[in-house]
């Protein structure tokens, strides 16, 4: 789950990390006041919304009066903001954040991300900061610092130290860049986060005096680990979000929206990967990954249906289910009563194993209605593809 810059800003704020004075704003009046309650002469008005590139989409505008706050304030809310990471069609922006504008010396990029291999949190540090990460990756992979955090002592100033002098910081901002990275290290642990990001992490002049910030702030949090995060989960935006997959979760459905038009509904997540790949390596491509779950009753089943044939691209759906705890007979009469209510008129290619497929399959023949069984995986993908070509 992503939450926005300023949410991320005000949580990594009470871990002790430094971020510069702001306030949200939903509209042209609270941009203006938010902007006279900051003080100051120059502000910056963000866009939020769950994407980065903003700043280069013209998403972060630094003005210097407050009747430029409200009209930036202005033309950005409503308007749907395309960035690099959003898509062709932009995400709406609905909420700005009005903050103290800082004199930005140097950019840095600081990032904490999950290593799979060791299984542990990597830090990645970089002097080269505000651009993308990935470019410098590509340009310049000796210009990221890598360092391992082991779990059980967790991230020590000294490694805080080795980083920020190898990334080129000096004298005190050493030290401020301890209490910053432990902020956002102690933040993610606690809360769950599987991503945090500051780019950029600047130096900035206060009056005469170099500080450390975070200028920018996104993280992503664990969706497994979210039903212990109650105040995270209050952070959650659901205009930021695909509709079918916020009304798949209040199903307990796992469904992710992609972009092919064979629509798939699986039971077990590792079998759903499975028919997504088989699919693929038949020259298809998955309209969505959804895993129904063990034990899915047919009202669960329609739902199912239903969410898939939300997105218009589908031309047929993929129906695998090997069950073990689930009942294919059950999936059969939900399959039935998804036709019947939904009025379906894509094909259905539905492959069943397992637990009682025997009444399953007479289920799904006395039914009367067209459905196109499959005996394995491979044949159900390639009967998919070549439903999906027809
Ligand atoms: P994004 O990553 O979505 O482009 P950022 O928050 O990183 O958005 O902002 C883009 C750039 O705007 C930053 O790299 C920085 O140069 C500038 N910027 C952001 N916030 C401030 C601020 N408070 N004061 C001055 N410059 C800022
Ligand atoms: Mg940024």
């Amino acid at each position: 789950m992503n939450i926005h810059e300023y949410q991320a800003k005000e949580l990594l704020k009470s871990y002790g990390v430094p971020v510069p004075a702001g306030k949200v704003a939903f509209s042209e009046p609270e941009a203006g006041a938010a902007a006279q309650e900051i003080g100051g002469s120059r502000w910056v008005v963000k866009a939020q919304i769950h994407a980065g590139g903003r700043g280069k989409a013209g998403g972060v505008k630094v003005v210097d009066a407050i009747a430029d706050v409200k009209k930036t304030a202005d033309a950005m809310l409503g308007t749907h903001l395309v960035t690099h990471q959003t898509g062709l069609e932009g995400q709406a922006v609905q909420r700005v954040w009005v903050e103290q504008a800082s004199r930005i010396v140097k950019e840095y990029y600081l990032g904490f991300v999950i290593d799979r291999t060791s299984q542990r949190v990597t830090l990645l540090a970089s002097s080269e900061g505000g651009v993308d990460i990935e470019d410098v990756a590509k340009t310049h992979p000796e210009k990221i610092i890598k360092v391992i955090i082991d779990s059980a002592i967790g991230l020590m100033p000294y490694q805080c130290r080795n980083i920020a002098v190898a990334i080129g910081l000096k004298g005190r901002l050493v030290n401020q860049s301890v209490k910053l990275m432990q902020g956002v290290y102690q933040c993610m642990v606690e809360r769950d986060a599987l991503q945090a990001e500051i780019n950029p992490m600047a130096v900035v002049d206060c009056d005469g005096d170099e500080k450390l910030i975070a200028l920018d702030a996104k993280l992503n949090f664990d969706d497994n680990a979210i039903y212990r995060q109650k105040a995270i989960m209050d952070l959650r935006d659901l205009a930021e979000e695909d509709p079918k997959e916020v009304e798949a979760t209040s199903h307990g459905l796992s469904y992710i929206a992609l972009t092919g038009n064979i629509g798939c509904i699986v039971n077990g997540a590792g079998l759903a990967m499975a028919s997504m790949d088989a699919i693929t390596l038949h020259g298809g491509e998955p309209a969505n990954f959804l895993d129904v779950g063990g034990g899915a009753s047919p009202t669960k089943v329609t739902n199912a249906c239903r969410i898939v044939l939300e997105d218009p691209n589908v031309r047929c759906i993929l129906v695998n289910i090997f069950a073990g705890i689930n009942r294919c007979d059950w999936i059969a009469q939900g399959l039935i009563q998804a036709c019947n209510s939904l009025h379906i008129k894509v094909p259905l290619i539905v492959r069943l194993a397992g637990t009682n497929v025997e009444e399953g399959r007479k289920i799904l023949e006395e039914s009367g209605l067209q459905f196109i069984t499959a005996e394995n995986l491979d044949d159900a993908a390639a009967k998919a593809v070549a439903t999906a070509r027809g």
